[in-house]
């Protein structure tokens, strides 16, 4: 039975986010020949959006570009999402896991009745088709989820960074969509009587690099001591092309902004490696960070709890190791 797969994809600027490519990544692991996959945008001037989603085995792209969906709006947004869905009765919808995933599959997944596997880092094969992999209590344990019918559409949300992003370099995707380029279709923009609508953002500049998508992230708690000891983390960064990450301890202490802080109530992360500095690896903050693929920790006590958790510890104070580790990889990298 051919199905049809659904990407729900999100913009950040005129752009798209990287998890978008990755939902396509994880559709490519579940279609197979006969599959039709198509995608949806919701935004204002998506041209650019729409270029880089344009990859042979996409059929169609929808685009819901209106004035209204400059910024993000739950009600407008699942206005335009629910026309979408109508329309096109997709068996699976894929979104990120990023804020406005965790707030959409909900309510879509509500409004058709069905159920919803959220936080996905892998698919694995099954008896029935596929299960998902998930980190639970904040990333202690993992469990595997199926969904137990093929009848109602099955709604998932991926966390970003698990999955190999899909691009036209990169592969195609296994349907019967012809090699040229996908059809762009306008979706009409519904005119819901909303009920809240956002008249202003303020942008509080938190770094160029989104950190839920970061490769690398240098992380700074309490033992940074004040907001001028992160400047050597914001070096070593640079220096890496990496982000800059905070513990809630050092937010709470007024080092830097609540937009970097990682953990259980803060930002999840899963880069390629996870520089913790003056961090004591409490379990709220592991909750944030514990999928890193490689965790390196500097930390003056020998005993802190992060070296537990750490791929790579160095016992000694960040303020002489921090800036050695970055000369050492200017030379490297430069
Ligand atoms: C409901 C709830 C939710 C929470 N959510 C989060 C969350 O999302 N994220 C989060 O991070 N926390 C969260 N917390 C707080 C968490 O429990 C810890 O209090 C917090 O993570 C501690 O931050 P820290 O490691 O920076 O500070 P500390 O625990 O004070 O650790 C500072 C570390 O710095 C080291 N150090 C000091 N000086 C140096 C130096 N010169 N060089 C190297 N190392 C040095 C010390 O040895 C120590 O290990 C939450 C707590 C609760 C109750």
């Amino acid at each position: 039975m051919s199905r049809t797969y659904a990407v729900i994809a999100e913009m950040r600027g005129n752009q798209l986010r990287q998890v978008s490519f990755e939902a396509l990544g994880a559709v490519a692991q579940m279609a197979s020949t006969g599959d039709r996959i198509i995608a949806l945008v919701i935004g204002h001037g998506l041209q650019e959006a729409v270029q880089s989603l344009s990859m042979p085995g996409i059929a169609q792209i929808y685009c819901a570009e209106d004035e209204r969906y400059k910024y993000y709006d739950s009600e407008a947004y699942f206005s335009a999402l629910r026309v979408f869905v109508e329309q096109e009765s997709p068996e699976v919808v894929l979104f990120g896991h990023t804020a406005m995933g965790r707030d959409l599959a909900p309510m879509l997944a509500a409004h058709l009745h069905t159920g919803q596997i959220s936080d996905v880092i892998s698919i694995l094969p099954d008896s029935d088709g596929f299960a998902f992999r998930r980190p639970v209590y904040a990333g202690k344990a993992f469990e595997t989820r199926r969904f137990t019918t093929h009848s109602n559409p099955w709604i998932i949300t991926i966390r970003p960074n698990n999955f190999p992003a899909l691009t036209p370099e990169a592969g195609a995707l296994p349907t019967q969509a012809p090699v040229s380029s996908p059809a762009v279709v306008a979706l009409p923009a519904p005119a819901p009587s909303l009920r809240t609508v956002v008249r202003d953002v303020v942008t509080k500049m938190s770094g160029s690099i989104d950190l839920s998508e970061a490769k690398i992230i240098v992380s700074g708690g309490r033992g940074v001591k004040s907001s001028e000891g992160f400047k050597p983390l914001e070096q070593l960064a640079r220096v890496l092309n990496g982000a800059v990450g905070a513990s809630r301890g050092a937010c709470d202490a007024g080092y830097c902004d609540y937009a970097l802080q990682i953990g259980q109530t803060g930002k999840v992360v899963t880069p390629e490696i996870y520089f913790a500095c003056g961090i004591s690896g409490a379990i709220q903050h592991l909750a944030g960070m514990s999928q890193s693929r490689v965790i390196i920790a500097i930390n003056i006590d020998p005993e802190a709890p992060i070296f537990q958790m750490a791929d790579y510890g160095i016992v000694g104070d960040l303020f002489e190791v921090v800036p050695l580790l970055t000369t050492e990889f200017r030379k490297m990298l430069v």
